[in-house]
């Protein structure tokens, strides 16, 4: 464990993590779990998103999927339980950090954060700083704290997969509204993935509807990229619409996922029409969907065509392409690592160029897309390494990654620490 302040996501809202010990409010808001109940659910395959026996009443460590909130955070919380000279994080919840502050030298000396319920404000110096608020509040709070920019890059190159969908009617029962939301993917590196996705009824609608490629028959508006198979290019109507929701469950959805280049027009900076809510100036989100690269663009559609194939040999009826706009369910890369200090924020360590001890550890930190995948166990991954950087460069501590055996978060010895301290 490093000792740090950082602006962290987790379960509880928008805490702050400290792990100076010199914050006063531990306020965690979680709830208990009936531990005493016979079954106890510590086997971590029984909680997967469909064959949970009761993924309601387990540990949170064993909850379904493996977000920061079900696994570093219990960990954080519980560490001097299951860790050999662990210390547990002090989590304060419903904080919202407002500034970072610099010292004389232009390092990072302190977080300023204010209280939802109460408007209370704090601030607390730190030897290490590390921002985890997402691709768009980091730069909001970057550019809020008046850090430097003299590249023009905080905030920019936003990455967001490009995404697109396309369906087919499946002379079978494919249990689509029934079953996990998803259950594996196909990666084809340098060009993106696919990823059949299960759509509640409600969900599917929602998304059949969600085109920028307009009604097809009658107008495009001008999208690059064609049917490649496709029977309908567009949002689904009248007909078509209803005998998909009637068919709901013969509807196989593959949801398609770009390698999109980092392109600086994509971004995030803060919004001069709307005005500042209680924590300064809003972010304005900035994406030129119909101006992609090349590149982009020709992945997007290679995915679609592999899309409307594969459907195509499992027997499809019929093959709808959506032509989603921008659908912003994975976000990377808008204080990017990079090689350059032309074309990056932070260097090879995740540290800001050019304010010392602050360093970034979410999607933002990535210095692309990634390739297409899921993003967030690399970006744990990443952040574990930023955290042994800190840990060594601040902390005069030794390296622990690949020398250490790392414990899971749905180890024994951890979900014992959560139902002894109470987490659910
Ligand atoms: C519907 C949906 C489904 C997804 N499914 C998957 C999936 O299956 N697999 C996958 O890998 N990814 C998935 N993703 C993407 C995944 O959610 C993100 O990759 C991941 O959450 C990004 O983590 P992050 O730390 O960058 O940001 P976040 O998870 O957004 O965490 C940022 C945290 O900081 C808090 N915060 C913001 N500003 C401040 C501030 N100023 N002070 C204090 N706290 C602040 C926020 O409240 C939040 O808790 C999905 C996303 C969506 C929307």
């Amino acid at each position: 464990m490093v000792s740090t302040s950082c602006c962290s996501k987790a379960v509880l809202g928008s805490p702050i993590s400290s792990m100076t010990g010199r914050t006063s409010k531990a306020t965690p808001t979680i709830r208990r779990v009936d531990t005493s109940a016979s079954d106890p659910p510590t086997d971590p395959s029984r909680h997967g998103c469909a064959s949970s026996r009761r993924p309601l009443g387990a540990p949170i460590n064993l909850k379904a999927k493996r977000s920061t909130s079900v696994s570093y955070i219990p960990m954080a919380l519980t560490a001097d339980r299951w860790a050999r000279r662990g210390k547990p994080i002090t989590l304060i919840a419903d904080a919202f950090a407002v500034r970072v502050d610099t010292d004389g030298h232009g390092a990072a000396r302190s977080v300023t954060w204010r209280l939802g319920r109460t408007g209370e404000v704090h601030t607390e110096d730190a030897r290490a700083i590390v921002l985890a608020c997402g691709t768009v509040e980091t730069p909001r709070l970057w550019l809020n704290s008046g850090l430097p920019n003299p590249n023009g890059w905080v905030g920019r190159g936003l990455t967001d997969h490009f995404v697109d969908a396309v369906t087919g009617m499946m002379p079978f029962d494919t249990g689509s509204s029934r079953g996990p939301g998803c259950g594996a993917r196909i990666d084809f590196p340098g060009v993106g993935m696919l990823e059949p996705v299960g759509e509640t009824p409600g969900l599917r609608a929602a998304l059949s509807a969600f085109s920028d490629a307009g009604i097809p028959g009658f107008y495009d508006n001008g999208l690059p990229g064609g049917a490649h198979g496709a029977d309908l290019v567009g949002r689904l109507l009248g007909k078509d619409l209803k005998e998909a929701m009637a068919n709901v469950d013969r509807l196989l959805n593959i949801d398609v996922f770009t390698d999109d280049d980092v392109e600086m027009q994509n971004g995030v900076s803060l919004s001069s029409s709307f005005p500042p809510d209680e924590h300064g100036p809003v972010p304005r989100i900035e994406i030129h969907h119909r101006n992609r690269s090349a590149r982009t663009i020709g992945n997007r559609e290679f995915l679609v065509g592999q899309a409307v194939s594969l459907l195509r040999k499992l027997g499809a009826k019929k093959v709808y392409r959506i032509n989603k706009p921008p659908f912003i369910i994975h976000s990377h890369s808008t204080m990017r690592m990079g090689l350059s200090a032309d074309d990056s924020v932070l260097d090879g360590s995740a540290e800001a160029r050019w304010v010392k001890r602050l360093f970034v550890a979410d999607n933002s930190a990535l210095a692309n897309g990634i390739g297409g995948p899921n993003p967030t166990l690399t970006t744990q991954a990443l952040a574990t390494r930023t955290a042994e950087i800190i840990y060594i460069r601040y902390f005069g501590g030794h390296p622990w990654v690949d020398r250490e055996e790392p414990v899971s978060s749905v180890d024994p010895v951890v979900t014992r620490a959560v139902v002894r301290a109470g987490l659910a």
